[in-house]
């Protein structure tokens, strides 16, 4: 079989690998001479993986702008609307929570805090993030032009629910408000069709920028830490998600997920959510048959609200830090630890490293030391990248089991192993 007819996910894994790789021998064998840092990891293949990023983000907002506008005005009924987003925000919160636990009690049992030495970098300048009642407040936008320029995904949303909600109630109208949009919902998609095309050559210069730069020495420092992140990482991704599908939805987890990998290793490439929307809504509505009307809602407010990954780094986090400072926290701690992550993750925007900003909150909050974070920050990047896979693995989760309680899956397209299949000459066949 020749490059060319190989599916979209296993050319993205090849370029994964074989960046992984290349990166590394940069960086051990060659010993990351100038040359190298110059020209290639700090030129051409940054140059590349950068662009590719832009691509994406390029797509967010008038992504969801526009099929959040064609999916509100698609219903019928606007009421369905509330319906949708309280069962959404509900799992979202469960998910959470969840992942919380699970990640507190790892933390308990394994302690990665004891005997660990500082896997220490410099502490960046940590960005501000917006508080709950902020992020509460902020929901309406008062510009929403400006809204869009920034990117600010909440405010975005309720205003293109509003705008939609306002055409079906708009007569005729309204009507040919409806199908402008949904047409040039179907250009948008395309237009994303185009740009995960030239994945594989971005996703081989962001993770040989990775393998250039992955220090060894630090992990090994923190090595249980991560071990462990990455553990519950993989037991909410491959345990969690799938017991709540099929038994929410009936549906198999294992189909589910292999339609998921390409999703997956874009959100891992990027380690943003936010970038990753339109792949996450290409992936549930073409290959796993989610209606528009319900993704176009759940996708972006997952990449907003919902980020189980992030919230499990944290918890094991925060236990790390406590263990490692030998304060012992008490019940009532652990308690306020899970309402302030499970807020937290809401406040917290899908982009890069950010989870580890909004951690320093939740440590303030709770009468740990901030500092603490110095001691991973070191070797945030990788955990940052694998949580990110699991946060948008939580929203397509979600998002279907919600699909298929209102109606709203086409399980002809779950079923079909190739719906939607993106190949070298062919097209998207959904
Ligand atoms: N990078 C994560 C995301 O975009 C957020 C974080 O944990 O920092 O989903």
């Amino acid at each position: 079989m020749s490059y060319g007819n190989l599916s979209l996910s296993a050319k993205i894994f090849l370029a994964m690998i074989s960046g992984l790789l290349i990166g590394l021998f940069l960086q051990y064998r060659l010993g990351s001479p100038d040359w190298v840092n110059t020209w290639l990891t700090g030129g051409v293949f940054l140059v590349i993986g950068t662009i590719f990023i832009s691509l994406l983000k390029m797509l967010v907002v008038p992504l969801v702008f526009v099929s959040l506008v064609t999916g509100t005005s698609a219903l019928a009924d606007p009421t369905t609307l509330g319906r949708i987003g309280i069962k959404t925000i509900s799992l979202y919160l469960l998910t959470t929570g969840i992942a919380v636990c699970l990640a507190l009690l790892a933390a308990v049992i394994f302690k990665p805090g004891i005997g660990a030495e500082p896997a220490a970098a410099a502490l960046k300048e940590i960005a501000s993030n917006k508080t709950f009642v902020q992020v509460l407040i902020d929901i309406v936008p008062t510009n929403p032009v400006s809204a869009m320029a920034n990117g600010d995904m909440l405010p975005i949303i309720v205003f293109a629910i509003m705008l939609g909600i306002a055409i079906t109630l708009s007569g005729k109208e309204g009507a040919r408000m409806t199908s402008f949009f949904s047409d040039l919902n179907v250009v948008i998609m395309k237009l994303v069709t185009l740009v995960m095309k030239v994945a594989p050559l971005g996703v081989f210069a962001l993770i040989l920028m990775l393998g250039a730069s992955l220090d060894f020495v630090q992990f090994a420092k923190v090595a249980k830490y991560i071990v462990l992140v990455i553990s519950v990482l993989l037991i909410h991704g491959l345990i969690v998600y799938p017991t709540m599908l099929s038994l929410f939805a009936g549906l198999n987890p294992i189909t589910f997920l292999k339609k998921m990998r390409p999703a997956m290793m874009f959100a891992f490439s990027t380690a943003s959510s936010n970038a990753t929307i339109p792949v996450t809504m290409e992936t549930v509505e073409k290959r796993i048959g989610v209606n528009n009307r319900v993704s176009s809602f759940t996708i972006p407010m997952g990449a907003t609200i919902n980020m189980d990954g992030t919230a499990i780094m944290q918890g094991i986090a925060t236990g790390f830090i406590a263990q490692f400072y030998g304060i012992d926290l008490s019940l009532s701690q652990y308690l306020m630890i899970v309402v302030m992550i499970i807020m937290a993750s809401i406040g917290t925007a899908g982009v890069p490293g950010v989870g580890l900003v909004v951690l320093a909150g939740v440590l303030a909050n709770v009468g740990l030391p901030a500092e603490g974070i110095a001691l991973i920050l070191g070797v945030d990047r990788l955990l940052d990248m694998t949580r990110t896979a699991v946060n948008i693995t939580g929203d397509a989760t979600v998002t279907t089991i919600v699909a298929k309680s209102e109606k709203e899956l086409d399980l002809a397209v779950f079923n079909d192993p190739k719906a939607g299949m993106i190949f070298e000459k062919g097209e998207a066949t959904h």
